[in-house]
């Protein structure tokens, strides 16, 4: 059951949404029950990978370039130290590395190469790896896939009619088409949003409605409050309830039984029975680490601590679907290929200017004359 039948309309999804939150976490915690195990969730890591200086202009988000906020901007990260903080994020606990860069859209450049060569690096680590850098043509989806990419994230953020007042650089439609990319290339879509930017709740509701209608909802749903960053066009914003995440988790949880719901972003504001009651109403998964990608997180301490008093158990990897294979990558052997005839052409060209190294004739000094 990919959706529930039982809500299938805005109408009934919004009564449901509205109903006394105990009966609704109630409801939602009988579901959780029914496809999953409801005391296995993910600890998932977030790494920046190139962060700040995004030519987009999302209104919550403090790496658009053209917002003052005092974010650390960095390019992007090389391989191998995404590799080695893949390596701690998994000895702390973690089955899933989701890398996040800045970008609008992902060109074919030496960049994306990289960050080919990260995925295939945690994917043989058997870590489940999700990436979200912007926009996503299917080509490029493709050469994702083969390096063992497990899922991609774009997220919707919220229903059609809100998104417009948030983000003008980019078209809802937009990033239909990059969820559709993702799909048609066999990788297993994530994409949620985030409440406390102002909608309203027929707009949260809205946001579910669209995936609803696609013909295969995201296997994965992170529900984020809105972290509001000073220097960004929802600096002033108040912070949601926590009853309105529990709502929002819950309603998610029925209305898209069998797909990961995820408590993502505004964690920090939560206490621990407010997170209990979003695990038992079907929440699967957590951030672990101090940061998201710019934001704060509950320290890892903290989490381990939480789980062992709810009686948790992290998730493994590649539970709900088999792990990706890692295929050689044409464009990534190439450009090695080059790099290795390269350095040899250097190397010969240094060995003969030395062979040929120009010997100054002997000067008599003027005192032997
Ligand atoms: S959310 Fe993503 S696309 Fe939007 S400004 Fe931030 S980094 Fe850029």
């Amino acid at each position: 059951m990919k959706f529930n039948p039982d809500y299938s309309t805005k109408e009934s999804l919004l009564k449901l949404y509205q109903k006394p939150l105990l009966e609704l976490v109630f409801e939602a915690a009988s579901i959780h029950r029914k496809f999953h195990n409801p005391r296995e969730v993910q600890m998932s890591s977030l790494l920046s990978i190139k962060t700040g200086g995004c030519p987009e202009d999302c209104g919550y988000c403090p790496q658009a370039a053209r917002y003052h906020t005092d974010i650390d901007t960095h390019k992007i990260m090389d391989v191998e130290q995404v590799l080695e903080q893949a390596k701690n994020a998994k000895a702390n606990g973690s089955s899933r590395l989701c890398m996040g860069a800045a970008w609008r859209e992902v060109r074919d450049n030496k960049d994306f190469d990289k960050v080919v060569e990260m995925v295939q690096g945690v994917n043989d680590m058997d870590m489940e790896v999700c990436c979200t850098l912007g926009m996503l043509t299917e080509d490029q989806a493709k050469r994702l896939k083969n390096a063992g990419l497990f899922a991609y994230n774009h997220n919707l953020d919220s229903s059609k009619e809100f998104y417009k007042d948030v983000i003008s650089t980019r078209e809802y439609e937009q990033r239909l088409d990059t969820i559709e990319n993702a799909r048609k290339a066999g990788i297993s879509v994530c994409s949620g949003g985030i409440i406390g930017m102002g909608e309203s709740e027929e707009d949260r509701i809205g946001l579910l409605m669209s995936y609803m209608q696609m013909e295969n909802p995201p296997e994965s749903i992170p529900i984020n409050a809105l972290v509001a960053v000073e220097g960004t066009p929802l600096e002033d914003q108040k912070p949601i309830e926590q009853w309105e995440l529990i709502r929002m988790v819950a309603t998610t949880r029925i209305a898209f039984p069998e797909s990961v719901v995820r408590l993502s972003a505004g964690r920090t504001k939560m206490n621990m029975e407010a997170q209990a009651l979003c695990f038992m109403a079907g929440a699967g998964s957590i951030f672990a680490g101090d940061k998201l990608l710019t934001t704060p997180n509950p320290e890892y301490n903290e989490d381990q601590e939480m789980f062992s008093i709810l009686g948790l158990i992290p998730k493994e990897s590649f539970a709900d679907a088999p792990q990706p294979e890692t295929k050689p990558d044409e464009i990534l052997i190439e450009r090695k290929q080059k790099e290795a005839l390269r350095q040899k052409e250097l190397e010969e060209a240094r060995t003969t200017t030395d062979s040929n190294k120009f010997e100054p004739r002997s000067i008599r000094s003027v005192d032997s004359l």
